[in-house]
C-alpha cells in the first residue's frame, strides 16, 4: 500500500496545524464576566475580554475599586505616564501573581479559540513526554553498545586516544561555527515577535563556577539517582565509564554485557521509531497551540533559523573538515568526497548514521582505500559518538529558542554551557533519525529553557536532520583518513 514518507507526513501535519491555528485566531474576541455565584467575597464584578493577542481582566470590588490586568499585550515603556493596569507578559505569569484570577479566567473567560489551542497544546506535550520517556534508556544503551563495539582492550590504546581526540576537536569546531553563525544571524530576533514568555531577565553568572558545576555533574554521587532524575550529563559519563571498563575487562563478562546492551538498544530503537511515527500528529497539535497564541510571525524566524543551521553545516563540511583532511591526513578533499559520495547520499536520504554504517564502511575501505583495521574501529564508534552536525545543530537550535524566549541573546557564560552540553549531547545521541531532538532536552534543561518551545522547530527537523546526518558521516569518514595517517606516520 502507498504510504507517504514520514517527513512529508510531518510537513503536512505542520501545515494543517498552522492553518487550524490561524483559524482559531480568527474566531476573534470573547467578552464575558464571572458568574455571580463564583465571585469571591468582597468582589462585585469580574469582566474578561479574550482576544488572540491580549487578555484584559477587570476586577471591581464592592467598595468600587477597580483593578485591571492586561496579559500579552504591548507593555508600556517604563517612565511613560502611569497606567492603572497591571501588565503581564504571559498567562503563566498571571497564574503566579494572581492565581485566583488566572483560575477564574481559565474556567469562565477563555474564548473557544484559546480553549481549543490550550487543549491541543496539552495533547501535543504528550508527544514530547514520550520523547522524554525514551531519552535515558536510549542514551545508556546506545553509548554502551557503541563503545563495546570496539571489541578488544588492545584496541583501546593509542588508536582510541587519537580517535577520541579527533572526535572532540571536530565536534568543538562545529559547535563554535554554529555559535558564531547564530550570534551573527540572530534568527530568533528577526521577526520582531514578542518574547515568548521570559519571566526573568537572563542573568549572567560566574563562568568558573558554572563550569565547575558542570564538571561536578559529570561525577554523579549516585548514578541510579542521576538516571531517575534525568541528569543526562551524569548518565553519559557513567555509561562511558561502564562501557570502557567492560571492554578493558574483556572475556565472558564483556560478552554478556555487550549482548545484553545490544539487545536493549535494539528494543529502544524500535520504541523510539514508533514514537517518531506520531510526530505528524504531535507537530500538528503543537503548531496549533503556537500559532493560535503567537501568530505566524514565528515562521519568519524559522526560515532564518534553517538558513543559519545550513550555512554553519556547509562551512564545517566544506571548509573546516577539508582543511583537516588536506593538512593532517594529506588527502585530496575532492577525491575523498567523491569516494565517500554513496555514504553521504545514503546518510542524507536516511537521516541515520547507524543505518548508513554498512555503506560508510564499504566506501571507506573499497573506494577511499582506508585499512579495515582503522575503519572497523573508527566508524562504528563514530556513528555513535562523533556527531559534528548534530552538535552544531543543537547549539544553533538552543540559542535560537533562547532568542525567541528571552528576546535577547544568551550571555556568554550560558553559551559556554550550551557548547559543552551540546558536545555531550551529541556524544550521547543515537545514530537514528531525530535523535538530536531527544538530546536537545538536556541542553534546554541545562540553561533553563522551556522544553515545549521545541514544538516550533520539530516541524522543520527532518530536512535539517538529513543535512546534519551527512555531516556526521562525512566527519566519521574524514576521521578514518586522519587516524590512518597518524598510525602509519608512527610506524614509518
Ligand atoms: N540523525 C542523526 C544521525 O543519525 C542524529 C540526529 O538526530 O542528529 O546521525
Amino acid at each position: 500500500m502507498f504510504r507517504l514518507a514520514l517527513h512529508w507526513q510531518i510537513l503536512i501535519g505542520m501545515v494543517l496545524g498552522v492553518l487550524i491555528g490561524i483559524g482559531l485566531r480568527a474566531i476573534g474576541t470573547r467578552q464575558s464576566s464571572l458568574p455571580q455565584e463564583s465571585l469571591p467575597p468582597g468582589v462585585a464584578q469580574v469582566e474578561f475580554q479574550d482576544s488572540p493577542d491580549e487578555v484584559t481582566i477587570v476586577v471591581t470590588t464592592e467598595s468600587g475599586d477597580v483593578s485591571t490586568y492586561v496579559v500579552g499585550g504591548a507593555i508600556p515603556d517604563a517612565g511613560a505616564e502611569n497606567t492603572p493596569a497591571v501588565f503581564l507578559p504571559t498567562l503563566k505569569k498571571l497564574s503566579g501573581d494572581a492565581p485566583e484570577i488566572a483560575q477564574a479566567f481559565h474556567l469562565h473567560g477563555r474564548s473557544w479559540g484559546r480553549w481549543l489551542a490550550d487543549g491541543s497544546n496539552r495533547l501535543g506535550k504528550l508527544f514530547l513526554r514520550m520523547l522524554h520517556m525514551v531519552a535515558v534508556p536510549l542514551i545508556v544503551t546506545s553509548l554502551i553498545t557503541g563503545v563495546m563495539g570496539v571489541g578488544h582492550a588492545s584496541r583501546l590504546g593509542k588508536m582510541f586516544g587519537r580517535t577520541i581526540g579527533y572526535y572532540l576537536l571536530t565536534s568543538l569546531l562545529a559547535i563554535c561555527t554554529g555559535l558564531l553563525m547564530v550570534n551573527v544571524f540572530q534568527p530568533g530576533l528577526k521577526a520582531n515577535a514578542q518574547p515568548a514568555g521570559s519571566e526573568a531577565p537572563v542573568v549572567s553568572g560566574n563562568l568558573g563556577e558554572t563550569l565547575f558545576e558542570q564538571l561536578e555533574t559529570l561525577v554523579p554521587k549516585n548514578p541510579i539517582a542521576a538516571m531517575a532524575d534525568g541528569k543526562f550529563l551524569s548518565i553519559i559519563s557513567f555509561s562511558l565509564l561502564f562501557a570502557i571498563f567492560a571492554v578493558i575487562m574483556g572475556g565472558r563478562n564483556a560478552e554478556i554485557v555487550r549482548d545484553l546492551f545490544t539487545a536493549l538498544f535494539n528494543v529502544m530503537m524500535r520504541i523510539t521509531m514508533a514514537i517518531i511515527k506520531l510526530a505528524p500528529l504531535g507537530v500538528m497539535l503543537l503548531m496549533i497551540g503556537v500559532v493560535a497564541t503567537q501568530g505566524i510571525s514565528v515562521f519568519q524566524s524559522l526560515a532564518w533559523y534553517m538558513l543559519t543551521v545550513v550555512c554553519a553545516l556547509v562551512f564545517h563540511a566544506c571548509v573546516v573538515l577539508p582543511l583537516i583532511l588536506k593538512f593532517v591526513a594529506k588527502r585530496s578533499p575532492v577525491e575523498f568526497a567523491k569516494a565517500m559520495s554513496p555514504a553521504l547520499l545514503t546518510a542524507f536520504s536516511s537521516a541515520s548514521s547507524n543505518g548508513t554504517l554498512p555503506v560508510t564502511l564499504t566506501s571507506v575501505e573499497n573506494r577511499a582505500g582506508v585499512s579495515n583495521r582503522v575503519s572497523s574501529f573508527v566508524l562504528p564508534l563514530g556513528a555513535t559518538i562523533n556527531m559534528d552536525g548534530t552538535a552544531l545543530y543543537e547549539a544553533v537550535a538552543v540559542l535560537f529558542i533562547a532568542q525567541l524566549h528571552h528576546g535577547e541573546n544568551l550571555p556568554i557564560d550560558q553559551q559556554i554551557v550550551v557548547a559543552l552540553t551540546a558536545l555531550l549531547a551529541s556524544v550521547g545521541a543515537a545514530g537514528i533519525p531525530h535523535a538530536g531532538l531527544v538530546m536537545m532536552l538536556i541542553i534546554l534543561n541545562a540553561v533553563g529553557l522551556p522544553v515545549e518551545m521545541q514544538g516550533i522547530i520539530i516541524a522543520v527537523d527532518r530536512v535539517l536532520d538529513m543535512c546534519r546526518t551527512s555531516v556526521n558521516v562525512w566527519s566519521d569518514s574524514c576521521g578514518c583518513a586522519v587516524v590512518e595517517r597518524l598510525q602509519t606516520g608512527e610506524t614509518n
